[in-house]
């Protein structure tokens, strides 16, 4: 499902985040990256999602080399992938299942299947119930419910989360984990990069150490 060989991602002037990497994630695994704050975490992720290109080296992904991607083949890379990731904000005038349809509405869904979709993806996360709620009136646990249902609607097969227990409190972030697990139990393959490897006990551990496999 995922591969790098011998990849090696260098931003300017000069930072080595990843020296050189190669490892497998396969078909439906649940894998966590771990390592130190700068340890090349979310490096490794935005490889995954083309949100970064390597600097060398091959990263394949559902057997496409994502590095390669020209600029408008990224979006149906994308489509298969759910993208939990800190930048990826909420729409704070849109409401709870506007948020969640949005990836719908822009690969072009009928909108009676999307919603169908959104309804089904909020469920899983156990926000159905508030639906019509502005995400301003959501806890943080809630919020990064919501995001991991947007990510979800396309049902992807991949699902991968940078950090997405930070802020939380431990309870919170317990549940939040707890839904990760439910879609890697439905064949969904899941990443997640976290300082806090403990929520996650069964997941094969990735561990970096100043970019490399510790
Ligand atoms: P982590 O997610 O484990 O905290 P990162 O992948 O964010 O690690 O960062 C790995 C290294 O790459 C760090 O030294 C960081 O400062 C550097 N880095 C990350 N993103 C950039 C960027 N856009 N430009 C320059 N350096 C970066």
């Amino acid at each position: 499902m995922i591969q790098f060989k011998h990849v090696s991602k260098r931003y300017p002037p000069g930072i080595d985040a990843l020296p050189d990497i190669d490892f497998e994630i396969g078909d439906g695994e649940f894998a966590v990256i771990s390592g130190h704050s700068g340890a090349g975490k979310s490096t490794l992720l935005k490889l995954v999602a083309a949100i970064e290109r390597p600097t060398g080296g091959v990263v394949l992904v559902n057997g496409q080399n994502v590095g390669a991607l020209k600029r408008n083949a990224v979006p149906y890379l994308r489509r298969n992938l759910g993208l939990v990731f800190q930048d990826q904000k909420l729409l704070f005038d849109r409401n709870v299942f506007e948020n969640a349809m949005l990836p719908l509405s822009i690969a072009g869904f009928p909108p009676r299947e999307a919603a169908k979709r959104v309804r089904a993806a909020l469920d899983k996360v156990g926000l159905l119930e508030r639906e019509k709620a502005m995400p301003i009136a959501l806890s943080g646990g809630e919020q990064q419910r919501l995001a991991i249902a947007r990510a979800v609607v396309n049902r992807p097969n991949l699902l991968i989360a940078d950090e997405p227990t930070a802020h939380l409190d431990h309870e919170t972030a317990r549940d939040v984990a707890q839904i990760f697990r439910d879609f890697h139990q439905v064949g969904v393959a899941v990443v997640v990069a976290t300082y806090d490897s403990g929520l996650f006990p069964e997941a094969r551990r990735i561990a970096l150490n100043h970019g490399r496999l510790a």
